[in-house]
């Protein structure tokens, strides 16, 4: 089917109890991977790419190559930037028809992060699905490395959403980006956002989460969780091992192939983890 909105796999994943992974994209390899997992486990699911990613290709190329693959996908599959960091990156996003952003302003001051993600709402315009952040997620990926993480305040949370009109919110209630195997989800604090938002959470980081987290974060009215650096890994580790056994190895698309294949797993893997009951 065509890319969806990014607020119909919202919808769909609302009504059925689900949480969608949201899986990182960088080129064919890692787009063919996410898709075919996708088809073989059946949930709703964010395909999204960082502006860090798009420097070989840039947006309409991520677009395209998306766009058709899922012509064949029987999955809603929506097509969302993730860490816009500013205002242009969402316009370009916007330009190149993705049907979901982000706009990440989380470490400046709170009054700063309102008025710049206020303005990513009338850029995206209605149809198209607007994350925001409050609260700055730590660790490292991307560009997106915060000198001062800090947790998510949940006085802040109503008026945050409710002055900038986003359709889900980042948060960052121990989740922390890369790899980072001692994070854990503070759920107390969880539960304190959540009860606050008026809209569904999004949790980031999900490569560092245990499975046993992961399984619970519906409850918690998280409705979609990002995960980026298992994907990659899977992918430099098929070329790494190619190498490694034989330095004269020259069928790059057999080795391309395991890619996938090790990428399809992984994703497959994760989405079963976040819905344990689908
Ligand atoms: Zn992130």
């Amino acid at each position: 089917m065509p890319l969806v909105s990014g607020l119909d796999v919202i919808a769909e994943c609302t009504t059925r109890g689900l949480v969608a992974g949201a899986f990182n994209t960088t080129n064919i390899e890692t787009t063919m991977g996410i898709v075919d997992a996708v088809e073989r486990v059946g949930v709703p699911t964010f395909i999204q790419v960082a502006p860090t990613n798009v420097k070989l290709s840039g947006y309409e190329y991520v677009y395209d190559m998306v766009a058709r693959r899922l012509a064949t996908c029987p999955v809603p599959v929506a097509l969302h930037l993730d860490h816009g960091k500013s205002l242009t990156a969402v316009e370009d996003a916007v330009a190149a028809r993705f049907t979901s952003v982000m706009i990440d302003d989380s470490e400046s001051p709170y009054d700063t992060n309102v008025a710049t993600s206020a303005k990513a709402r009338e850029l995206a315009v209605p149809g198209i699905a607007l994350e925001a952040e409050l609260g700055s997620i730590g660790g490292k990926e991307d560009d997106v490395s915060p000198e001062h993480a800090s947790t998510t305040d949940p006085a802040q949370v109503r008026d945050f959403v409710q002055r900038v009109g986003c359709d889900m919110l980042a948060v960052s209630v121990g989740n922390v980006h890369g790899h980072a195997p001692d994070a854990r989800i503070d759920f107390d604090l969880l539960t304190k956002v959540r009860e606050e938002s008026p809209v569904p959470l999004v949790v980031h980081g999900g490569s560092g989460l245990p499975a046993e987290q992961l399984g619970r974060l519906a409850e918690f009215g998280v409705v979609k969780v990002n995960v980026a650096s298992d994907l990659r890994n899977a992918m430099i580790r098929a070329f790494g091992e190619a190498y490694a056994a034989n330095p004269h190895e020259n069928s790059l698309i057999r080795v391309s192939l395991d890619a996938v294949a090790a990428i399809t797993d992984v994703v497959e893997q994760r989405i079963r983890q976040l819905n344990p009951s689908a």
